[in-house]
């Protein structure tokens, strides 16, 4: 029997592995449908310590699977698509992998991540990593000083549109609605930012550009009038959908599907189930963040291990 499955291969996955491994658990990984997870959308990454000349997203994710393979997990490429969770303290827990390849294991730990939304149009997925992100903390840098689109009418858009409005000459925040959703102090931080120009019943019609990102194609929904505002780079704001349908009725989660842990901890509501980055954060979202609740959970996972052995 597996002592340890780690479900995903983001940064917490990966970390999750090293940790587990380094301590002899000899994990398994399934790395799922996008092996690196959503950093491998991303080019550079300049804010995760100890890459003092930063580095691009798959080729640190390369070095986070090189790292956890160093010490022995056995990597799988598949996707799980069914979960059977044991209720009872030292049971085991079913994983079945592309609908047909099952694992017994005696603790999992959920490092499924958060898919960002985006609006679908065939130039978004042109652009990607060449003007196009779902993260300004991420990506805003490259556009210091230059003019950018953020889209989205909730919190995450209002505090993208004004961490962007320090870095860049001009933001402009595409609000679909007649108003934003967003908490009234974001709004107001909003308004009250000069250099943030917010277009409210404004939609994006297409992405324009021939290697990069140049200009933002955009309609006014009342008016049907159209528009070219000229930017270089093109945020979407618009919410994120944590990857967890696959443990519905029987992980405890919030109203929007992320996963719910013990504070302090990555203990779920089931004994030997452990949920680390993405999937279990809708706050702070980052790498570093991720690669810390890994950590936790392996941590989790070796004491849960010893107590039930
Ligand atoms: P939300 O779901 O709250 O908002 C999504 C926004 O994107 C809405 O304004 C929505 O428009 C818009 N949108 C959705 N689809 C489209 C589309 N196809 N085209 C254009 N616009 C679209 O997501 P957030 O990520 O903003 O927030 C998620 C949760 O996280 C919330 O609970 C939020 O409060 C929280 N959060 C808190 C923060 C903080 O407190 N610092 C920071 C960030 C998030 P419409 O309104 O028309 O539906």
């Amino acid at each position: 029997m597996i002592e340890c499955t780690i479900i995903g291969s983001g940064p917490a996955g990966y970390t999750a592995a090293i940790y587990a491994a380094r301590a002899n658990m000899k994990p398994t990984l399934i790395q799922g449908m996008q092996p690196g997870g959503q950093l491998t959308t991303t080019n550079d990454v300049e804010n995760y310590p100890g890459y003092p000349t930063g580095i691009t997203g798959p080729k640190m994710m390369e070095d986070f699977l090189k790292q956890a393979e160093r010490f022995g997990t056995n990597v799988i490429f598949g996707t799980v698509t069914k979960v059977e969770l044991s209720k009872k303290e030292g049971e085991s827990h079913k994983i079945i992998v592309d609908n047909k390849n099952e694992i017994i294991t005696k603790t999992v730990i959920i490092s499924t991540g958060a898919s960002a939304k985006y609006l679908g149009l065939p130039s978004e997925s042109k652009f990607m990593g060449s003007g196009v992100s779902a993260c300004a903390v991420c990506d805003g840098f490259f556009f210091k000083n230059q003019d950018v689109v953020v889209v989205g009418g909730g919190d995450s858009a209002a505090e993208e549109a004004t961490y962007l409005s320090n870095l860049c000459n001009k933001v402009y925040l595409l609000v679909r609605k007649k108003e934003m959703r967003a908490s009234k102090i974001m709004q107001k931080r909003v308004f009250e930012t000069k250099n943030i120009e917010v277009l409210f019943n404004h939609e994006t019609v297409e992405i324009l550009g021939d290697n990069s990102v140049s200009g933002v194609k955009v309609k006014n929904n009342l008016s049907l009038d159209e528009k070219i505002i000229e930017a270089t780079g093109f945020f979407l704001a618009i919410g994120h959908n944590p990857n967890t349908e696959i443990f519905k009725n029987q992980l405890d989660m919030d109203e929007t599907g992320y996963l719910i842990t013990k504070p302090d901890s990555t203990l779920t509501n089931l004994p030997g189930v452990f949920a680390s980055g993405d999937a279990q954060d809708s706050v702070y979202r980052q790498a570093i963040t991720a690669a810390g609740t890994g950590c936790m959970a392996a941590l989790d996972a070796e004491r849960y291990l010893a107590n039930n052995s």
